[in-house]
């Protein structure tokens, strides 16, 4: 092989590697967010966000929690979005309870979440009361033991007003909830269109995770696959969820070891 051939192919190599940087190392060690106008780059689990905006300790009707993981960082149209849903929350007497939205860069985290990258996503708590120590709340689930249902001696009218309130929201456009929780709302008279949006996932028995679409215009962002006309979720999908495949974990690669797009790459400098 000519020494040519050797370069090209180490430099093929390099390049399908990517930097460690851009492969996710590093993104929880910035502390101030990428300057210029918002972007979010690359898809929901793997990507990165310029222009990020900080969410306030508290609000009318919302409330962080666990803010010392300096986790509250998103798109401005996540920021206006949580405040909007929390204005609304306090009209109907409840309190939002804030969890994880993203780094200030975005980018994937050493822990705790997949997703959560572009500054698109955030979780709320289920927990209806106001914890005393935000910063050490206790975690509430809504589901059995055996993941096969809602508990009863849990579960609360207050628990459907907020997943119907984020749902029907028109920015939010998906709504992550533990297949229990979907069996159960499927029983509940919902608008089709928020039906729809409230989609079951892997865990999200404590919280429920609300992400938006790419901001239009948004050309690096990429999006998700939209859902199905006419499915809300409660057909016979669901029952999958509650079947041996989908109860049996499968090993897949982990965020950090995941290739980001190279604009990603320019952020962390
Ligand atoms: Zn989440």
């Amino acid at each position: 092989m000519r020494a040519s051939h050797i370069l090209g192919l180490a430099a093929v190599l390099a390049a399908a590697m990517a930097s460690p940087a851009a492969a996710g190392a590093g993104w929880d060690k910035i502390s101030t967010p990428a300057p210029g106008p918002a972007r979010s780059i690359g898809a929901h689990a793997a990507g990165c966000l310029a222009g990020g905006v900080a969410l306030p300790p508290e609000g009318p009707g919302w409330l962080v929690l666990r803010g010392q993981r300096q986790r509250f960082w998103g798109h401005p149209r996540l920021i206006a979005t949580l405040t909007d849903l929390g204005r609304q929350a306090a009209g109907h007497g409840l309190t939002l309870l804030i969890g994880d939205l993203g780094q200030p860069r975005g980018g994937p985290m050493p822990n705790g979440h997949s997703s959560h990258q572009t500054g698109l996503d955030a979780d709320l708590w289920f927990r209806l009361d106001r914890p005393a120590d935000p910063e050490n709340p206790l975690a509430v689930t809504l589901v059995r033991a055996d993941g096969m249902a809602i508990d009863d001696a849990v579960f609360r009218p207050g628990h459907v007003r907020l997943l119907t309130l984020a749902a029907s929201h028109p920015d939010i456009d998906r709504v992550f909830v533990n297949a229990a929780i979907k069996k159960a709302l499927c029983r509940e008279t919902l608008d089709p269109r928020a039906q729809a949006k409230l989609r079951p996932w892997w865990g999200h028995s404590a919280h429920f995770h609300i992400r938006l679409a790419c901001a239009e215009g948004d050309s690096d962002c990429a999006p998700q696959a939209p859902l199905a006309a006419g499915d809300d979720g409660c057909g016979a999908g669901l029952d999958w969820w509650f079947g041996e495949e989908a109860r049996t974990p499968k090993p897949s690669t982990p965020p950090a070891e995941r290739p980001l797009p190279t604009a990603c790459a320019g952020l962390l400098k």
